[in-house]
């Protein structure tokens, strides 16, 4: 079997994490019984400022007939972030169906949280975004300049089928872990949308009789994450409050730079896609010290989306033994001296 992966490194440390990537994602393969042809396109940033887009007009067919796309990072000191995110990654969760983004936040045994007390794997959770609609619509919106004073208006959408698509995977993932899901929303201020949005959590509440249900406020949520990580098992969240909760699910864990994530196309009809959270750090970016982990659970979770589950479960194996282990190297990220060369070279010999 070859897998046919595409590689969008993107800009800043994103290139550095999905270079040095490479040579764990075919050693893994390899062992896996399997293999892969990487196709690298170098869209992001740079294209955009010599040539005014970051893809080229036949990007998304270009992808379109890979079985799954790697990304780094996208993101420039000189380019205004939302210029970014709808030059790139918006446009490719859309046009691929990617309405689930699923982070899981794991403290790694050997890794720190900033918060006191939590050590091991107290904290493992993990958060199902919404991913292409809700807040992040990109529909409906106007600013009004002719008034005296000016106007902005801002849309979100919630459909029925986008809400129950990731709700459903919630649910399942819950039903195969702890049986635990916190729905979290904020349906006291925001009264269309996300009562709907409970509505139907309420509704497939009802097929998942063995999965107990939670709901929060978003800020009560954000306390509580910092408050009693290690109570949640599966959170799921609308696209702007995913993002919110996941980047905070990511620094309870210990580092940004260890933090995966997956874009999923639930039909199967097209590529999924899998990222670290991370951005493009331009403050360590040519320092050579940018922590590859996020990016090797990301390719965890990429096998483990293409069904190679041993390939997945060694790579995560490798990452949470090399994590364990005092004498290994470690990035700055993780209070290490290290850089991302020599944590990529001890992970393959934990293959
Ligand atoms: P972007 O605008 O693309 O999101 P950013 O500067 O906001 O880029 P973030 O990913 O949000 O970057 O990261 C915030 C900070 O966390 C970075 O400035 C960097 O110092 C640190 N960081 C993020 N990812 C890593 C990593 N993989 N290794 C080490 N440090 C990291
Ligand atoms: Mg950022």
């Amino acid at each position: 079997m070859t897998y046919d992966i595409a590689l969008l490194p993107g800009d800043g440390i994103g290139v550095e994490v999905v270079d040095a990537t490479l040579p764990i994602l075919e050693d893994a393969a390899e062992r896996g019984g399997f293999s892969v042809e990487t196709t690298r396109y170098d869209w992001g940033s740079e294209r955009y400022l010599q040539e005014g887009a970051m893809m080229p007009a036949d990007a998304i067919e270009t992808l379109e007939g890979h079985d799954a796309i790697l990304l780094g990072a996208v993101g420039h000191p000189d380019i205004p972030d939302h210029v970014t995110l709808r030059g790139m990654m918006l446009p490719i969760r859309k046009a691929f169906d990617q309405q689930v983004c699923k982070r899981p936040s794991v403290l790694f045994e050997g890794v720190e949280s900033p918060l006191r007390g939590y050590e091991g794997e107290d904290i493992d959770f993990v958060v199902f975004r919404e991913n292409t609609e809700g807040e992040y619509t990109d529909a409906g919106g106007h600013e009004h300049q002719g008034y005296a004073h000016e106007v902005a208006v801002q849309t979100a959408i919630y459909t029925r089928q986008g809400t129950e698509a990731i709700v459903r995977e919630a649910f399942e993932a819950a039903e195969e872990r702890d049986g635990r899901l916190t729905n979290v929303t904020k349906s006291n201020a925001q009264a269309h949308g996300m009562v709907f949005w409970d509505q139907i959590v309420a509704e497939i509440a009802e097929e998942y009789p063995e999965v107990t249900v939670e709901r929060l406020l978003v800020d009560a949520a954000s306390m509580d994450l910092v408050r009693r990580p290690d109570e949640f098992d599966v959170i799921v969240a609308s696209n702007l409050f995913g993002d919110i909760l996941t980047d905070l699910g990511a620094i309870v864990s210990g580092s940004m730079g260890l933090a995966p994530s997956a874009n999923i196309n639930v039909e199967g009809h097209s590529p999924s896609m899998f990222e670290p959270v991370h951005g493009s750090a331009p403050d360590i970016t040519g320092e050579g010290v940018a922590n590859p982990l996020a990016t090797v659970l990301s390719v965890s979770m990429l096998f483990d989306h293409l069904g190679e589950d041993d390939a997945a479960a060694n790579l995560w194996n490798a990452v949470a033994s090399q994590l364990a282990d005092d004498g290994a190297p470690r990035t700055p990220d993780l209070g290490g001296a290290s850089g991302t060369e020599s944590v990529v070279s001890d992970l393959r010999t934990r293959l």
